[in-house]
């Protein structure tokens, strides 16, 4: 029999745990496989760690890991892999937007037909708001450009995955996770099932505006290049033109003497090139940043208590 690790990353989630726990058991209790879970708080403020120990006290398969602080989703989700001793392991949120009945269909793909990864990809983006909506189209847009590794359109973090791919992916150590582009780096062959977005079933998310766009600009600095180039080739060009323009400008003194004016349209480009200057240097400095972060080899998570803790 299979064993199947169900790795959930929570933060603040007391109210919507039960809830989740109790569909996942219906629909794995159904399932001819072992099951173990592995929830991961992730500095949670709220009872999330305390209805953790009462679930692993009741049941057995449920284990879980508690951080020293609130890590972020990805760190979560690498916590659980790591500690995943599945055959197959599937990530999940444990708000229930990612529908565990899937399981049943992604257990079949790995089974019977010979797939390494079986993820969700979700239709639409009913839930979300219009800003997030339009502001993630652009994003998968602009990513699709610059990025050789794919990223798929409305892909969530919900998948089962054999052994081998999550060993691969545990396997980067690198302190910017930004798990769509690992998960779709390391290749395998990949099943995806479609299906309806669903709202919250209880609680509130934990992304603002803010919080996904800087985690965007995350994801093109942790899979791309391009932005350097582009700031490069911006250089390239205005060199170019401000060349031209001396010699338009020496060529026009000679030709017609030198009367004195010009002078406002002199400060816009001063305070258009500055402006690039500056945004080129911004550019390098996020990079710069990321590799300062890298470099310094921090812990990606700090587990405070584990269900081995539990007397
Ligand atoms: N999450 C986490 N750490 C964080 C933020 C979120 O572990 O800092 C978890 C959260 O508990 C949930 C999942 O990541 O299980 C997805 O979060 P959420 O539902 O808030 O995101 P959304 O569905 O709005 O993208
Ligand atoms: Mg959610």
């Amino acid at each position: 029999m299979k064993k199947i690790s169900i790795v959930v990353p929570c933060y603040n989630e007391e109210e919507a745990l039960p809830f989740f726990y109790q569909e996942v058991e219906k629909i794995v209790s159904n399932m001819k496989v072992e099951v173990e879970y592995i929830f991961v708080n992730d500095g949670s403020r709220d009872k999330t760690l305390e209805l953790l120990r009462e679930l692993a006290k009741q049941d057995k398969k449920v284990r879980y890991i508690s951080f020293s602080r609130n890590f972020g989703k990805e760190a979560a989700m690498l916590a659980g892999l790591d500690a995943a001793s599945g055959d197959y392991i599937t990530t999940m949120d444990a708000d229930l937007q990612d529908p565990p009945e899937l399981l049943i269909e992604m257990y079949h793909a790995l089974e019977e037909e010979d797939y390494d990864i079986c993820a969700a990809k979700s239709k639409s983006r009913n839930g979300y708001s219009f800003l997030r909506k339009t502001f993630t189209k652009w994003f998968y847009k602009i990513i699709a450009h610059i990025s050789k590794t794919e990223m798929v359109d409305g892909a969530r973090d919900f998948r089962l995955m054999k052994r081998e791919v999550v060993d691969a992916i545990i396997s980067m150590r690198e302190y910017n996770r930004y798990s769509k582009g690992l998960f779709s780096f390391v290749g395998f062959k990949t099943k995806w099932l479609e299906f309806e977005n669903k709202e919250r079933v209880a609680g509130t998310t934990t992304w603002n505006f803010w919080k996904l766009f800087k985690y965007a600009i995350d994801g093109i600095v942790a899979f791309s290049t391009a932005p350097l180039i582009v700031s490069a080739l911006a250089g390239i060009i205005l060199c170019f033109a401000s060349f031209l323009m001396i010699i338009f400008i020496v060529v026009r003194t000679l030709i017609c003497g030198d009367p004195v004016s010009g002078w406002p349209s002199l400060v816009c480009i001063i305070f258009f090139l500055s402006g690039i200057q500056l945004f080129a240097t911004g550019v390098i400095g996020e990079y710069l940043a990321k590799l300062y972060l890298e470099v310094k080899n921090r812990p990606i998570y700090i587990v405070k208590e584990t269900e081995k803790d539990l007397k």
